[in-house]
């Protein structure tokens, strides 16, 4: 399983309602954000999943509202005492951009891999995920991100006694490799489904990112403004309106939409949330704090409202 929290869910400026977009994707003992708006740090402290097993951190594009908050949190890892490299993905520019954050963060107890995407995306592993990043239309090299946590084949014991294959060698067929005469196909199940959720935020629609929703649990899509009147706003922008997602997660079938980066100039999103439902109606507003828990079976757990709320 997968548990995700939208630590904040505001685009452009902090209100004190509502924090800048970063994502807590953690997956057993591992974890990575995604985006690292102001005061990131404040929040992972709020929600108490820890600091020590976040390993990598992947930055959507360099508008400040997603990577403003990275000395502060690269210096929180510190603090926490991390001593193991963090691998930071980022698109082109990240070196740059990095070299410029590091001169008021340079002293830190571990060291920082910084990892280039290409323009047109490029498949990586973090903290055990399968993540593939592609590119969306911002105004500025921008990336959504799909991830992919795959469900080992299940293991037939009763098939391997049958084989009489000898206990010492289950292991390691289990593993999926060969052993002795015998290889794993002979004791394993049919594939199974994994996990799958796809992050997007400042764009244009594009068709990549419907695309990469195929077969998803869950897409993350930004709700930068629920007006149709803010069309034009959006255009200009390079944001999208709600129906403009709603329709990106109607056309990938995904499981559910979760709406989040929230415009300034709306105080509560949910108050349009009637035009996504009535494009794609399994939709909802993201709060910040709020958690979800991908499991395996496709079932999508919210586990609390957001902490604004309590
Ligand atoms: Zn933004
Ligand atoms: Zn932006």
């Amino acid at each position: 399983m997968i548990d995700l929290c939208t630590l904040g869910t505001g685009g452009t400026m902090p209100l004190h309602t509502r924090a800048l977009a970063s994502l807590y994707v953690r997956n057993g003992a591992r974890a990575l954000l995604v985006d690292c708006g102001e005061g990131t740090q404040v929040w992972v402290g709020k929600l108490g999943w820890g600091f020590q097993r976040i390993g990598a951190i992947l930055i959507s594009h360099y508008h400040a509202d997603h990577c403003s908050g990275l000395p502060g949190f690269l210096l929180a890892l510190t603090k926490a005492g991390r001593t193991e490299p963090v691998d930071i993905w980022g698109p082109r520019g990240l070196v740059r951009v990095m070299s410029g954050l590091r001169v008021i963060c340079p002293n830190l107890s571990y060291e920082t891999v910084l990892h280039e995407v290409p323009d047109e995306g490029s498949c990586f592993e973090a903290a055990g995920l399968r993540v593939r990043a592609f590119p969306l239309d911002h105004g500025m090299p921008c990336l959504g991100f799909r991830f992919d946590l795959d469900r080992p084949r299940a293991f037939l014991p009763d098939r391997a006694r049958e084989l009489g294959i000898p206990m010492c060698l289950w292991q390691r067929l289990q593993r999926g490799e060969s052993a002795e005469d015998w290889t794993p196909d002979a004791v394993l199940g049919p594939e199974r489904r994994g996990i799958s959720f796809v992050y997007a935020t400042d764009t244009r629609p594009v068709p990549a990112i419907a695309e990469a929703g195929r077969d998803t649990d869950l897409m993350i899509l930004e709700g930068m403004y629920g007006a149709e009147d803010d069309l034009p706003k959006a255009l200009k922008n390079s944001h999208m309106l709600y129906r403009e997602s709603a329709a990106l997660a109607r056309e990938a079938g995904t499981g559910r939409l979760l709406l989040t980066h929230f415009s300034t100039s709306m105080e509560e999103p949910e108050e349009h949330l009637a035009a996504a439902c009535a494009v794609f109606p399994r939709t909802g507003c993201a709060r910040d704090g709020m958690t979800m828990t991908l499991r395996y079976d496709g079932v999508t757990e919210q586990t609390t409202p957001g902490w604004t709320e309590t």
